[in-house]
């Protein structure tokens, strides 16, 4: 009998969501006993091409990480869509933009702009910049190279294509990823749309420090982790750092706060959330606790980002969608 086909591939991806495949260790033995992988562009030399020439649907799944950023990563995904039975949307970037959903509040322009003539430690005295095409000698041969087009944002990979599954975390813990795969490799798949391989708990269910965490919660301030230093054996939440443990799914083995820092709220909203930043804004501010004005906006002002705290991988899936205007350019076609 015929392994399952599993295909990966990376759209603007840092990498790490390929470190989790890599993390799974001497378990990789299994996953190669149990599947065929097909197309892997970060390890194995597979074309395009050698994707066209495959029948339609004969992808048993396809793993996609990494945000849709650019038209090379649309024109793969569709692909990737029709050759495949079932699409997964793999880590915060691939499921809600993440941390490079954040650029969705600047246009490409600006983005470019910055990386490439304004960073401080940017020298860059002709103010060259990328451009989709140029022409080089390579060898005495006048040459025409090409880059792929910058899409007007970052897209979600549900805003381009149909996504059947979704895999939670940044990256996702290699323990998470195995229990999605088993149970996509079960046969006995779950609704269209769940998460996979996560708990259906908030974080602070499964957190150590649960049990110091007060009932009814009363900051005055809220304290940045650059700054001070927490306590190692008290709720971060309690101690005034911003710790969205409680409107974060659970699933990660408390990393984060097992290493004494924060929940960032990578592994994204619980059921029933329908925006993850909106929600979290809600829950702190009903925990700050003043009786004059002035003392409200001293807290506030004690932040000096709040998109990056409270959206920091949910930006481009927000309702909000970043400062950017949607063009009609991509659409949703699969
Ligand atoms: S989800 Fe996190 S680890 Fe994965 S590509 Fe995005 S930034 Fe990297
Ligand atoms: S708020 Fe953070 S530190 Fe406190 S119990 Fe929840 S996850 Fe743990």
């Amino acid at each position: 009998m015929s392994k399952p086909k599993v295909a990966w591939y990376w759209c603007a991806s840092c990498g790490g969501c390929e470190e989790s495949f890599v993390d799974l260790a001497e378990k990789l033995l299994d996953v190669f006993g149990a599947v065929d992988i097909v197309f892997c562009p970060v390890a194995m030399d597979y074309k395009k091409e050698d994707v066209e020439n495959m029948p339609d649907k004969s992808i048993t799944v396809s793993f996609i990480n990494g945000g849709v950023r650019l038209e090379e990563h649309l024109e793969m995904v569709k692909l990737l869509r029709r050759k495949s039975d079932i699409v997964v949307a793999y880590g915060a970037c691939s499921s809600w933009g993440g941390i490079p959903g954040l650029a969705n509040l600047y246009n490409v322009k600006e983005i470019i702009d910055r990386k490439y003539k304004e960073v401080p430690t940017v020298v860059n005295l002709n103010n060259i910049t990328p451009r989709e095409e140029t022409e080089v000698d390579i060898d005495g041969y006048r040459v025409k190279l090409s880059l792929p087009r910058v899409l007007d944002r970052l897209y979600p990979l549900d805003q381009v294509i149909d996504v059947d599954y979704y895999i939670p975390g940044c990256p996702p813990t290699s323990e998470v990823f195995w229990n999605a795969l088993n149970i996509l490799l079960s046969g006995e798949l779950p609704p269209k749309g769940s998460i996979l391989g996560a708990g259906s708990k908030s974080l602070c269910d499964t957190c150590p420090l649960n049990e110091t965490k007060p009932d009814k919660l009363e900051l005055t301030e809220l304290k940045r982790i650059a700054n001070t230093i927490p306590k190692l054996d008290e709720c971060l939440l309690a101690q005034g750092y911003i710790c969205l443990g409680p409107v974060t799914r659970g699933g990660c083995g408390a990393l984060c706060i097992n290493a004494n820092m924060p929940c960032t709220g990578c592994f994204g909203p619980l059921d029933g959330i329908i925006d993850y930043g909106g929600k979290a804004a809600s829950y702190i501010a009903s925990i700050i606790s003043y009786d004059e004005l002035e003392e409200l906006e001293k807290v506030y002002d004690s932040i000096p980002d709040w998109v990056g705290i409270l959206y920091k991988y949910y930006l481009a899936a927000s309702k909000l969608g970043g400062r950017i205007r949607r063009k009609k350019e991509v659409v949703k076609d699969g």
